[in-house]
């Protein structure tokens, strides 16, 4: 008997450090923010993010307030910059709790200053300008009014703006460099107002490797932390990064059937020969999608094999043919290519989507559990 639990998320929390180590070497002088949204993109916010601080990362970046709340509730001193915001939202906790706002409109500049006043200090804000990518930040038309405005609420000490910054669509390296002409824009205009920010930021992981002219003061650090390439045509060991997450769960029946046995819901599989079915305790309730039936690949016993039939909510069947598998039986769904084992990609190809939707989508039911 082990004590491997039933759903196993392992993060090397090593791996995490070697990829901010990278990528710090690669940008120099400039910071990182080490992006740990979405519960660290699956892996757990408040472990990766101090890991990556461990490594020199300088800044953490989420989505939302709450999830910066937690991360200071977990004692994390860094700055924090949240730029997405619930329409009604007021920023009181945050500006209580030292959180940077990134900002897209004039309201969203007021609200934070009414929430500073209470406090009798000034709110830290990040302006987000759009330049190209359609979804939030203010739209061109709108960046004098959003910069005048800012200028007037600084000098009244009501808020401090820290920083400008965009983000790119990585569409191509040509739109990317459109979208940077385009940023400096911005950036040239706020100062002409007399906003100038000492934090300009714009790359995320693409573009921090691809294109270096778009580094700036900070990188935005997402991906390329967790060990996973945002190319399709590179992987991430040819950028030096290491995989963080290794899935696995158990074998949890294993049963020999004649030649024909239909496995799973609508009997999409049906064994050719006789053969050896292992029942593995993982579904798409714990995030392993449904469209890697019959298609995603996963390791027992050093060997591969395919998800034979339907995932089902809590468990999928793997066809081993005459292989050696018995209950109890480790499985791994994906960890490092380097150890042998499947490729995140490969579950994200068989599931038509990308390596960050399957890391991310990773559900509450797997344990998490940290290696350095
Ligand atoms: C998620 C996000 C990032 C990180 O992107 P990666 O491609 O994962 O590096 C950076 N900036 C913003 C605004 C984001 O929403």
């Amino acid at each position: 008997m082990t004590n491997q639990p039933f759903r196993s998320a392992t993060i090397d929390l090593a791996a995490i450090r070697n990829n901010v180590g990278v990528v710090k070497k690669l940008v120099g002088e400039t910071e990182v923010m080490a992006v740990v949204k979405a519960n660290g993109y699956g892996h757990g916010a408040v472990e990766v993010a101090r890991a990556a601080l461990e490594a020199g990362a300088t800044w953490l970046g989420v989505a939302d307030v709450d999830e910066a709340l937690a991360l200071r509730s977990a004692g994390l001193q860094a700055p924090i910059l949240a730029w997405l915001h619930d329409p009604t939202a007021s920023f009181d906790a945050a500006v209580r709790n030292g959180i940077d706002v990134g900002v897209s409109s004039v309201a969203q500049l007021e609200a934070v200053a009414v929430a500073a006043d209470a406090l009798n200090r000034a709110g830290r804000v990040h302006i987000k300008v759009d330049t190209g990518l359609g979804r939030n930040g203010a739209e061109p038309s709108a960046w004098r009014a959003v910069f005048e405005r800012a200028a007037e609420l600084q000098g009244e000490g009501r808020l401090e703006v820290v920083g400008l910054f965009s983000h790119l669509s990585n569409a191509n390296d040509d739109e990317d460099r459109a979208q940077l002409q385009q940023f400096d824009e911005a950036v040239d205009l706020a100062a002409s107002v007399g906003v100038v920010p000492p934090i300009i930021h714009l790359a995320a992981t693409a573009a921090t490797f691809r294109l270096p002219e778009t580094r700036l003061s900070m990188v935005r650090l997402g991906i390329g932390m967790y060990g996973l390439s945002p190319f399709d045509d590179v992987t991430s060991a040819e950028l030096g990064l290491i995989p963080a997450m290794r899935l696995e769960g158990r074998v949890i029946a294993v049963k020999r059937v004649p030649a024909d046995s239909a496995v799973s819901y609508g009997y999409t599989y049906r064994t050719a020969g006789a053969s050896t079915l292992a029942l593995v305790g993982l579904g798409y309730a714990d995030g392993i999608p449904r469209l890697g039936s019959n298609r995603a690949p996963v390791l027992i016993n050093g060997q591969r094999y395919r998800v034979s039939g339907r995932i089902a909510m809590d468990q999928f069947v793997a066809d081993v043919h005459d292989g050696e598998v018995a209950v109890g039986d480790q499985v791994v769904l994906f960890g490092d290519p380097a150890a042998g084992h499947p490729a995140v990609e490969e579950w994200a190809e068989a599931a038509e989507t990308i390596n960050y939707e399957v890391v991310t989508r990773i559900g509450q039911r797997f344990k998490r559990r940290y290696t350095s």
